[in-house]
């Protein structure tokens, strides 16, 4: 078996050689020759249904399948150590499917652990998709479930407070309801929720996967039976990964490690020069032995990662700083090759009832390749400037 470092680089490449190809073929095709209506029908079937082309039989039409995405699906299965994976146009498509697979399941209940990424909280809270939800904290899972529960959704670490919660206990409370983790904080390089009993992981693949803000995607990592009718919801909703965000994603899953790790190193130091700071009152970062009571970075992680928040005093001056900053960028998104900061509580997590939005005191920060000390002094000149 490969290291993980390898896997990255060669995952879903497996069919390259063959094709007499070195990098990844891009098929734009949006629709396939057809050799008779009987063949042609046979494989709309097959896919409408959510099965997967054979090799050589037609593809019929892109948004029942496509090689390039395939291959970015086959690449995501093999690092998250999934059956399969099924990619979407974006992380909130790939969780619309989630839950709307759920809702055809005729079991429309859902108990989410909050916080969760705002647009994750927005779409279970407005039911908008003929869900139910109950929020509850970590451990309030048990007393949530109901007969019609199709899903307990959770985040670790949870945007934007990087709160860690137990997979094993989680999956245990849910007590045989399918738990869903989205992984997008962690990536697969230092978090693996399928083998700690999760049975899908989601990912806003816009993020750490394609790494560089250029590529929008989502993808689920899981079994088979998920596979098939996250493959229906997507041929009928439509809400497909295209070829060219997937040749990207894909191209981002080789760095992945590297980068993942190299941002993590910048992000401690990041997390420790913040944390002597004297205007910033609180730095959330799983590397802080306080913000990891359970001790789930060395066990459930691999690492803390390189996305962070911090507190300073009063919301005016967490919503001065972003605009004070000079080498980084204020924007929304995160998991990119550059550094971004962002107010989430007036942001990525505005549409959240109020009393689950984020401290309006805290920023949140996603670090980059940077050097870590330019990182370092971008912040302090914009706290210092405000505070
Ligand atoms: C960004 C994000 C999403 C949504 O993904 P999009 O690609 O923006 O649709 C979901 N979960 C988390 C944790 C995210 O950060």
């Amino acid at each position: 078996m490969l290291g993980w470092d390898s896997r990255a680089v060669h995952a879903g490449r497996e069919d390259l050689a063959g094709l007499g190809v070195h990098a990844i073929p891009l098929d734009m095709s949006t629709t396939a020759p057809l050799a008779d209506v009987a063949t042609g029908g046979e494989a709309y079937e097959l896919m409408a249904t959510g099965g997967v082309p054979a090799p050589g039989q037609t593809t019929v039409y892109q948004r029942l399948w496509n090689p390039t995405v395939a291959r970015f699906e086959d690449g995501v299965s093999t690092l998250e150590g999934s059956a399969a994976s099924v990619s979407f146009a974006t992380g909130m498509a790939a969780l619309a499917a989630v839950l709307l697979a759920a809702v055809a399941g005729g079991k429309p209940h859902v108990v989410a652990v909050r916080p969760l990424y705002g647009g994750s909280d927005h779409v279970l809270a407005t039911g908008l998709l003929g869900t139910r939800v109950t929020f509850v904290h970590p451990g309030g899972v048990r007393a949530a479930l109901r007969p019609d529960t199709g899903l307990v959704i959770a985040e670790t670490p949870a945007n934007p407070d990087l709160r860690l919660l137990d997979i094993k206990s989680l999956v245990s409370e849910a007590d045989g309801v399918p738990v869903m983790i989205d992984n997008t904080f962690a990536t697969p390089v230092l978090q693996r929720p399928l083998e700690l009993g999760a049975a899908l992981v989601l990912h806003s693949a816009t993020k750490f996967l394609g790494g560089h803000g250029d590529a929008m995607g989502g993808v689920v990592a899981t079994d088979t039976e998920w596979a098939v009718r996250l493959r229906q919801v997507r041929a009928i909703t439509g809400g497909l990964l295209t070829p060219w965000p997937a040749y990207l994603l894909h191209r981002g899953l080789a760095t992945l490690p590297v980068r993942v790790r190299a941002q993590q190193e910048s992000a401690h130091k990041v997390a420790v020069a913040l944390a002597s700071h004297e205007a910033v009152a609180r730095v959330l970062y799983p590397g802080l032995a306080e913000c990891d009571p359970l001790g789930l970075v060395g066990t459930q992680m691999s690492g803390p990662g390189s996305m962070l928040s911090f507190e300073v005093d009063t919301a005016e001056h967490a919503e001065a700083i972003p605009s004070r900053v000079r080498m980084m960028t204020h924007a929304v998104s995160l998991g990119g090759v550059d550094t971004l900061i962002q107010h989430p509580a007036g942001l990525t997590h505005r549409p959240v009832a109020a009393a689950a939005k984020p401290h309006a005191t805290m920023l949140r920060v996603s670090i980059g390749l940077e050097d870590p000390e330019d990182i370092v002094a971008d912040l302090a000149q914009a706290i210092e400037a405000v505070c």
